[in-house]
C-alpha cells in the first residue's frame, strides 16, 4: 500500500491561533501519522509527499468564480464557516488554508493513479467531498477527488470507480461533479436532516435517522453496498469520515469505534472481493478521537491491502523469472 502526506498537509501552521474548526484538529493529518507509526503499522519514511495540484488545473473541475476566490480571505472564510480567518491577509489565509487542500488534492490525485493501476493508497488528508463545481462550502475549497479523477482522464483512462462516502454528511460535491458521469457512482450514506441543505443526489443516498446506532448502520451499509454489486467497480474511493463517532458535535448516528471498524472492514472486503484498487481518504470528524479513528481505518485498510509485488527493473524484465521480484512491502504495511 502507498502513503501519502506531507507536514503542510495540516492547517494553519503559519498562525499564531490555530484553534480547532467545529473540533476538527487542525494538525490532524500530523496526528495520524503519528499514531500510524506508532503502532508500527507503517514507518515515517514510507509516507509520499505530493506535489499541489496547480490552480490552471482546477478549471477542469471548478469555475473560475471558485478559482479567483481561493485568494480573497473573506470567501475562503465563509466556505470554511469560520469567520476570524477573514481577518487575515490574503497570502496568511491562503498558505493556512488554501494550500493544504492542494496540497491534499494532489495526494489524492497520485493515489488515485496508483489505484487505476491496481493498487491500494491512503492520503491523510482529503476528501473535500462538499465542493461542487461551482461552489465551495462545507469546509471543502476544491473537490480533490473530481481533480483526481480529471487529471485520469486527461490521461485517456476511465475505469469504474465506486465513491463509498461514509462521512456523516452528503457528499454534494461529488453528486454535482459526477452527476453526468455513468463511469463514477456516487453512494452516500448520511444521517438525514443535515448539512447541506439542499442536498444533490447521488447515485445512491441512504439516509440514516439520528440516533441509529451500530447494528442499523452496518445493515444500511450491507444493503447499500449489495445494490451497488453490479456496477463492479474498477476502483473504490472510500471516503472515511469520523464525524459518524458518538459525541461528535456535528451529528449524532452515535457509532461506536468497534462498529466504524466493521465498517471499514466491510468496504475492504468489498474492494477485495472486486479485484479493486482503492483510496482511502479521510474526510470530516470533529471530536477528539478523530485522528485516532481515522488511524484505525488506515490501518484496517492496510491490513487488507492486495500485496503487490514490484515489477522486475526494465533491463530485466524479459526475464520475467518470479525470484528475481522483490516483495514491495512488508504484510503488515
Ligand atoms: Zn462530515
Amino acid at each position: 500500500m502507498r502513503w501519502f502526506y506531507v507536514p503542510e498537509y495540516d492547517y494553519a501552521r503559519n498562525l499564531p491561533d490555530r484553534t480547532a474548526l467545529y473540533g476538527f484538529p487542525l494538525d490532524k493529518a500530523s496526528r495520524v501519522l503519528g499514531l500510524l507509526v506508532e503502532s508500527g503499522c507503517v514507518t515515517a519514511d514510507r509516507f509520499e509527499a505530493p506535489t499541489a495540484v496547480a490552480e490552471d488545473e482546477l478549471l477542469a473541475v471548478h469555475t473560475p468564480h471558485v478559482v479567483h476566490d481561493l485568494h480573497d480571505p473573506y470567501a475562503v472564510a465563509r466556505a470554511l464557516d469560520f469567520a476570524p480567518l477573514a481577518r487575515e491577509s490574503a497570502t496568511a489565509v491562503y498558505e493556512a488554508a488554501v494550500a493544504p487542500q492542494l496540497l491534499a488534492s494532489g495526494g489524492t490525485c497520485e493515489a488515485l493513479e496508483e489505484a487505476a493501476a491496481g493498487g491500494w493508497a491512503v492520503n491523510l488528508a482529503g476528501g473535500y467531498h462538499h465542493a461542487r463545481p461551482d461552489l465551495a462550502h462545507g469546509f471543502c475549497l476544491v473537490n480533490d477527488v473530481a481533480l483526481a479523477v480529471a487529471r485520469l482522464r486527461r490521461a485517456g483512462r476511465a475505469p469504474r470507480i465506486l465513491i463509498v462516502d461514509l462521512d456523516l454528511h452528503q457528499g454534494d460535491g461529488n453528486a454535482h461533479c459526477f452527476a453526468a458521469d455513468s463511469r463514477v457512482f456516487t453512494l452516500s450514506l448520511q444521517e438525514r436532516g443535515l448539512f447541506p441543505v439542499p442536498r444533490a443526489e447521488s447515485d445512491l443516498d441512504v439516509e440514516l435517522e439520528p440516533g441509529s446506532g451500530d447494528a442499523e448502520y452496518l445493515r444500511a451499509l450491507e444493503h447499500a453496498l449489495v445494490q451497488v454489486e453490479g456496477f463492479d467497480p474498477e476502483i473504490v474511493v472510500y471516503v472515511a469520515g469520523t464525524d459518524v463517532f458518538a459525541g461528535d458535535p456535528l451529528g449524532s448516528l452515535r457509532l461506536s469505534a468497534r462498529a466504524m471498524a466493521a465498517r471499514d472492514e466491510r468496504v475492504a472486503r468489498f474492494a477485495r472481493a472486486h479485484s479493486a484498487g482503492l483510496v482511502g481518504l479521510p474526510a470530516g470528524g470533529y471530536t477528539q478521537e478523530s485522528p485516532e479513528l481515522t488511524a484505525q481505518t488506515f490501518r484496517i485498510l492496510a491490513e487488507h491491502a492486495p500485496h503487490v509485488s514490484e515489477e522486475a527493473p526494465a533491463t530485466l524484465a524479459h526475464l520475467d523469472t518470479p525470484h528475481l521480484r522483490r516483495p514491495r512491502e512488508t504484510p503488515r504495511a
